[in-house]
C-alpha cells in the first residue's frame, strides 16, 4: 500500500541530524522538512509522476489572480496555504480561488515561528484562520503548512485537534528573494528530478505572496509555475494535496 506520509529521511540528509549538538539536533527536528523527529507530516507519496504545486503567502492583491490565469490557462489544480490575516481582507479573492478548484490551506494567521510561539498562540493562529477560511469559503480546511516549516511537537498536535494534515514540502527554493524565473524553475526542476529518482511524487513550494511585505514582486514565482506546466504537463499529473491524503 502506498503510505501518503513520506516516512524515510534520505540518507544523505539524514547526516545533519548526527551533528552532534544538542542544539544542531533540535533546529534539525523543528525546521528541516524531511525530519520526522517531531511527528508526521504530510510531504509527497510513491507516485513519480505526480506533481503537487502549493503556494505559500498569499492570498496577494496583484499575484493570485495573476497565478489563478496562468493555471487556468493550462487547466491544472492547485494547493493554496492562505494568511488567515490575509484571507480576511480579501474574501472574493478566496472565493475565487475555491471556485476555480484549487485546494485552500491554513498557513496561520500572521506568519510566526511556531517552534518559539506558545501553546496557546500557536492555537488561536490556526484556530482563527480555519474559522476565516471557512466563513468565506464555506468548505472546511483540511492541511496546514507551518511558516518556515518550523514545528514542535505540540503545534503537529494542536494542528490534528483542528481536523488539519500537518503538510510539509519536498522541492524549493529561494523563490522569494530570486529575481530570475527561469532560475526558479530550473531549481524546482533538480528538486523535481531528485524526487523522481527516489521514486517519490514532487511537493513543489512557491509563493504567490510576501509575508512580511505584501507589496513584494512575486512575478518570478508565478512565471516559473507557469514554466513548469509546460515543462511536465504531457508527462505528468498535477494534482492538489487531497489526492494524497
Ligand atoms: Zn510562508
Amino acid at each position: 500500500m502506498i503510505s501518503p506520509l513520506t516516512t524515510e529521511v534520505y540518507a544523505g540528509l539524514g547526516v545533519a541530524a548526527c551533528a552532534g549538538l544538542a542544539a544542531g539536533v533540535f533546529a534539525y527536528a523543528a525546521m528541516w522538512p524531511g525530519s520526522r523527529i517531531f511527528g508526521k507530516a504530510l510531504i509527497a507519496p510513491k507516485r513519480p509522476d505526480e506533481l503537487a504545486l502549493t503556494f505559500d503567502d498569499g492570498p496577494n492583491a496583484t499575484w493570485t489572480p495573476r497565478l489563478l490565469e496562468i493555471l487556468a490557462r493550462h487547466d491544472v489544480r492547485a494547493t493554496f496555504f492562505l494568511l488567515g490575516s490575509r484571507a480576511e481582507g480579501k474574501p472574493e479573492l478566496v472565493r475565487r480561488i475555491a471556485a476555480a478548484g484549487h485546494v485552500i490551506g491554513n498557513h496561520s494567521w500572521s506568519h510566526p515561528n511556531l517552534a518559539r510561539t506558545s501553546a496557546s498562540r500557536v492555537r488561536e493562529e490556526l484556530e482563527r484562520t480555519n474559522e476565516t477560511l471557512e466563513q468565506i469559503t464555506g468548505m472546511p480546511v483540511n492541511f496546514f503548512r507551518p511558516p518556515f516549516g518550523a514545528r514542535r511537537p505540540a503545534v503537529l498536535r494542536i494542528a490534528r485537534e483542528l481536523g488539519l494534515t500537518p503538510v510539509l514540502w519536498n522541492a524549493m527554493t529561494s523563490d522569494w528573494s530570486e529575481p530570475s524565473a527561469e532560475r526558479i524553475a530550473e531549481q524546482l526542476t533538480k528538486a523535481i528530478e531528485g524526487q523522481r529518482r527516489h521514486g517519490y511524487a514532487a511537493n513543489i513550494v512557491l509563493h504567490d505572496g510576501g509575508h512580511r511585505d505584501p507589496a513584494a514582486n512575486r512575478e518570478p514565482s508565478v512565471t516559473a509555475a507557469g514554466m513548469l506546466i509546460e515543462r511536465y504537463k504531457a508527462t505528468h499529473r498535477f494534482v492538489t494535496l487531497d489526492a494524497w491524503s
